[in-house]
């Protein structure tokens, strides 16, 4: 027997692009070494902001005296961890419930087990050869070995996350990425003293220099402190050693920024210098039949655009034929309050030459926004200045997630300010910051 498709990893680039291609009647192999679902869904995207909603939960219950609700005693409120993160592992366990009978409904086979690459024709799991016309490489990304000489039991791991017992007084957060901010603020709410220190490399690769400024701020103003250029050179007596500084700290998260998972082979991978497959704009990889996506390829570390890679590829294979846009989707960090990116930066419209405008509305002046008590934040859409075509949009408010994927809808079909202006915005709604925004442009 011979599959159309057999895919090495079931995140959401591998378990979404088998149900698609069972969908599209190919018969169809998943093989997982851990849990269906992948990093996402298990021990990312998902149980991470159940905790952090359990967070907003309790700051906003500090805060309930200021809309008239009576009989809260702020100094008793606090946060179960149990209760939280046996909600998380819960709604986690829903999701992969969800998923497993979805992929059965369309067919898809599930093979639990690591999988090796023997060639572009076949897969061995579990000491059995499967034959197949295609592969898909969907094994994601984990962060990167840590190197720097410290015990092992100080570090959590982001699967382990999950397992503590308790929340630890003081915890550093070893990254520089969207999961340390994240993760960073969700601590300090708590109630740990919390510390980043940021590994090498842009901190928030990919994210505008305004916002990257704005994240920097809200974490010095929850007493999250955060360290540049620091080498790690010891622990001693409750103290990370680093650079010249000595940082409270009974455990460290690890959440470096991320390395390939490349599965076994007989057949050499092609990788890039950071260790990503290499693929055109395809997914293929120099190997016909070898296709790598969503992480693993390095294009995006995000799971709507390892999905959207796996969509995309499979209606390829199928002959239904699109363009796959590289650059436009959101790019999220679910921050308190939340901060929202799609399209170019700043310093991206500059490097490429396009003169720019920028058309900004704060929140403070959105009557929703005030009634909701969450007057923090703007919207900022970044626009050419010819045509008015929107190049970028950079929101910060309290559900800044949600609100993007109005810019996404525009953005795919091309839209202008012109547009935006002339889009009828509900009111009272946040989103009328949106035509806020452009109403002198029109
Ligand atoms: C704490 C955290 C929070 C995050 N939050 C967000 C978020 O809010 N939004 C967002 O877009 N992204 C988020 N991410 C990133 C997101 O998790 C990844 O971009 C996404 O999981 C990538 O999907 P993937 O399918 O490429 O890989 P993965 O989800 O990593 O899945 C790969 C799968 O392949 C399996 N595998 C590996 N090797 C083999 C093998 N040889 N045989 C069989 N199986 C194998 C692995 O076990 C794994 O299940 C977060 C990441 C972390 C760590």
């Amino acid at each position: 027997m011979e599959y159309d498709i057999i895919i090495i990893g079931a995140g959401p680039a591998g378990y979404v692009a088998a149900i698609r291609a069972g969908q599209l009647g190919m018969k169809t192999a998943l093989i997982e070494k851990k849990q269906v679902g992948g990093m996402c869904m298990n021990w990312g995207c998902i149980p991470t902001k159940s905790i952090i909603e359990s967070a907003r939960a309790l700051a906003k219950a500090k805060s309930a005296a200021t809309f008239g609700v009576t009989g809260i005693e702020p100094e008793k409120l606090g946060l179960d961890w149990t209760v939280a993160k046996n909600r998380a592992m819960e709604i986690v366990g829903k999701l992969r419930g969800g998923v497993e009978s979805v992929l059965k409904k369309n067919g898809v086979e599930v093979i639990h087990g690591a999988a090796r690459i023997n060639d572009s024709g076949s897969v061995t799991v579990s000491n059995k050869n499967l034959k197949t016309k295609n592969i898909f490489i969907a094994t994601g990304s984990y962060p990167s070995a840590t190197g720097t000489g410290l015990k092992k039991e100080l570090w959590i791991q982001i699967e382990k996350l999950f397992e503590l017992e308790s929340l630890p007084k003081h915890l550093v957060i070893y990254g520089r990425g969207p999961v340390s901010v994240e993760l960073a603020q969700f601590f300090a709410m708590a109630g740990s003293k919390v510390a980043i220190v940021a590994t090498k490399g842009k901190f928030l690769p990919g994210i505008d220099n305004y916002l990257e400024q704005y994240v920097l701020k809200i974490l010095k103003d929850q007493g999250v402190k955060v360290y540049f250029d620091l080498e790690i050179k010891g622990y001693e007596k409750g103290k990370l050693l680093a650079g010249d500084e000595k940082i409270a700290c009974d455990r460290i998260l690890n959440a470096s920024w991320r390395k390939a998972v490349v599965p076994p082979s007989e057949t050499e991978i092609p990788l890039d210098e950071e260790g990503y497959i290499v693929t055109n704009d395809s997914f293929e990889t120099s190997i016909p039949g070898i296709f790598a996506i969503g992480d693993v390829n390095g294009r995006a570390y995000l799971a709507h655009v390892a999905s959207a890679q796996g969509i995309w590829l499979v209606n390829h294979l199928k002959g239904i034929r699109s363009e796959f846009d590289f650059k436009n989707y959101p790019y999220n960090l679910y921050s308190t309050p939340e901060i929202a990116q799609i399209g170019s930066t700043e310093a991206q419209l500059t490097e490429q030459g396009i003169l720019y405008k920028i058309s900004e509305f704060p929140l403070s002046a959105n009557g929703k926004a005030m009634a909701e008590g969450n007057t923090e934040g703007r919207i900022r859409i970044l626009s050419e200045d010819r045509y008015g075509q929107v190049m970028g949009v950079q929101i910060i408010a309290e559900h800044a997630t949600d609100m993007i994927a109005e810019a996404a809808a525009f953005m795919q079909i091309e839209g202008t300010v012109y547009d935006v202006a002339q889009t009828i915005h509900a009111h009272p709604t946040v989103s009328e910051v949106f035509m806020e925004a452009v109403r002198n442009d029109s």
